[in-house]
């Protein structure tokens, strides 16, 4: 059974990686979701991992947590960001996972006297795949995002089975590329746009739109060239600017009538745009690209070397920034730079508010534990992340519960007090690949809470990611002293808020900024920017 009423929108790169082709992608899915299309993205990536669970976020940025618990690539945070939709683990086709189905299925003799290749059976099986999303959920429009760049070796066999699609359904192809303005010669150069498009028709691939990744907005001249070489209209050439926030994509491209265009292209019926919608959108870019306040906030981490690797929670802040009507300035503070005693903590001295962050491994954990300490002693509004919980639970059995050497046994698997201990279901692992704590989990806030006061709800569902747990045996001796346990799971059996008695400090053992969007902002982030703002206004009038 095929479902031809699907569409399908084929995004490609080319040139370089870091165009910005996720946000290309969810700007498109926004742009139709506007119009009240059904969409849904798929994403490919040619790298052989099954998926991004076992990598490094130094390396390939963010591992992204869905509520099925598929840890994905982070171009699904910026769909989700966008669309604010909840995305499944389907939608995201690895290399790994297609090479284990196909040599699994060559092992059951499902090719039986075949030699299996990659034209045409992994195509096939790619092809396969994308149709029965169409199928299973039927979306108007499929949007696909080819991860890498058109020429890589990893990626030519998902470009070839883009290209088989075409021939037995409505394909738009999207080239995204790159025109360099240098600044000695003044003028927007289209020559390496040239060199992709010819690559893309190497390949039997004459896009439909060419979006060109630009600093200024495309000149007529660059246009009337690229619309030549790439056998298009001028109107199909599309610019790409630098823009104060990357959520006015669809606004730039609705300036430039793409939307229209790629309706009528994708010969669905043109009709006009949810208003609402998109007038609440405008006004959330608008209170992004000016807001009236200003706050800041210190991200305390591990890997702030790679901005990347924290990408949904600095998006979060833009996000929570957005409806608390504030400017975020967000300063990167290295954890390990905090350790030691007597540490320098003139990084935090001038900040409004403190988030310390998730991670593994040992490196740092003394510095955000200091931060941690830093923070509650002086009144800063403090948000701990997984990890960050974690390490608030162990500076206060330190620091207040004369707990000498609390720890997580992650940390120090000798320490006399382990508040933060193995699940007992994790003691047994072996395998590293989804093997955590993993995806959407419902918890109940205790209703006297600040955290309850946040959500407005009895039940909240965050996602998860890790292994270790706030140890059930120091609940009582914790909470005496103050440290409110603020939510617990159904079966109250794992802790998953804490608070500090007094002030803004809250710790999660959750994600929040994996479920936060422009148009649905995480509470604890909103929490968090709104106590920043107003310590920022204390601190204006009493200097
Ligand atoms: N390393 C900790 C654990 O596995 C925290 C993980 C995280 O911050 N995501 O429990």
């Amino acid at each position: 059974m095929l479902n031809m009423q699907t569409k399908y929108v084929v995004i490609l790169g080319s040139l370089m990686s870091g165009l910005g082709k996720g946000v290309v992608t969810s700007s498109i899915l926004k742009l139709l979701d506007f119009y009240g299309y059904k969409v849904l993205p798929i994403k490919f990536d040619g790298y052989l991992n099954y998926d991004c669970g076992t990598m490094n976020p130094y390396q390939h940025g963010e591992v992204f947590v869905l509520d099925d618990s598929s840890e994905v690539d982070m171009d699904f945070g910026i769909y989700e960001r966008f669309l604010n939709r909840s995305l499944t683990g389907d939608l995201s086709i690895t290399g790994g996972k297609l090479f284990s189905s196909i040599t699994s299925k060559e092992r059951k003799g499902e090719y039986l006297g075949e030699t299996v290749q990659i034209i045409p059976h992994l195509t096939s099986e790619i092809i396969h795949r994308v149709e029965g999303i169409a199928i299973s959920k039927s979306p108007d429009v499929l949007v696909i995002e080819v991860g890498g760049t058109v020429g890589d070796l990893e990626n030519n066999y998902f470009i070839e089975a883009m290209r088989q699609l075409s021939l037995k359904h409505d394909v738009v192809f999207v080239n995204l590329t790159y025109i360099p303005e240098l600044a000695a010669v003044g003028e927007q150069k289209t020559k390496p746009a040239q060199i992709g498009l010819r690559m893309l028709l190497q390949a039997g691939i004459n896009p439909d739109f060419l979006i060109c990744r630009t600093s200024s907005k495309l000149t007529q001249s660059a246009k009337e060239k690229l619309a030549l070489f790439g056998n298009m209209e001028k109107e199909m050439i599309i610019d790409d600017p630098d823009l104060p926030t990357l959520y006015s994509l669809p606004l730039r491209f609705m300036e430039q009538g793409f939307d229209r265009l790629l309706i009528s292209k994708l010969g669905l019926k043109q009709k006009d745009a949810d208003a609402v919608k998109l007038d609440a959108w405008k006004s959330r870019v608008q209170r992004v690209v000016s807001p009236s306040r200003s706050t800041s906030i210190a991200i305390v981490g591990k890997y702030t070397s790679l901005r990347d690797s924290y990408a949904s929670v600095k998006e979060a802040l833009v996000h929570a920034g957005s409806a608390a009507d504030s400017r975020v300035d967000i300063s990167w503070v290295e954890a390990s730079g905090l350790e030691g005693d007597g540490a320098d903590m003139s990084a935090l001295k001038s900040v409004d508010g403190i988030i310390v962050t998730g991670g593994f491994g040992t490196r740092g954990t003394e510095g955000m534990i200091n931060a941690l300490q830093y923070a509650r002693e002086n009144g800063i509004p403090c948000l701990g992340i997984c990890l960050g919980m974690q390490l608030m639970t162990a500076e206060y059995a330190r620091n207040v519960c004369a707990m000498k050497g609390a720890n997580s046994s992650e940390f120090d698997s000798k320490s006399r007090y382990k508040v933060i201990d193995l699940l007992k279901s994790q003691r047994s692992v072996k395998d590293k690949g989804g093997t955590m704590r993993l995806g959407a989990q419902d918890c109940i806030i205790d209703r006297t809470s600040m955290v309850h006061g946040l959500y407005g709800r009895d039940v909240v569902s965050e996602r998860h990611r890790h292994r270790y747990e706030f140890n059930n045996k120091y609940r009582r001796a914790l909470s005496r002293k103050g440290l409110r346990i603020a939510a617990v799971t159904k079966d109250k059996k794992l802790v998953e808020f804490i608070e500090w008695p007094s002030g803004f400090g809250v710790g999660t053992q959750a994600h929040p900024e994996l479920k936060s969007r422009l148009d649905d902002p995480a509470p604890l982030f909103v929490g968090l920017v709104n106590a920043a703002v107003q310590r920022h206004v204390r601190n204006d009038s009493s200097r």
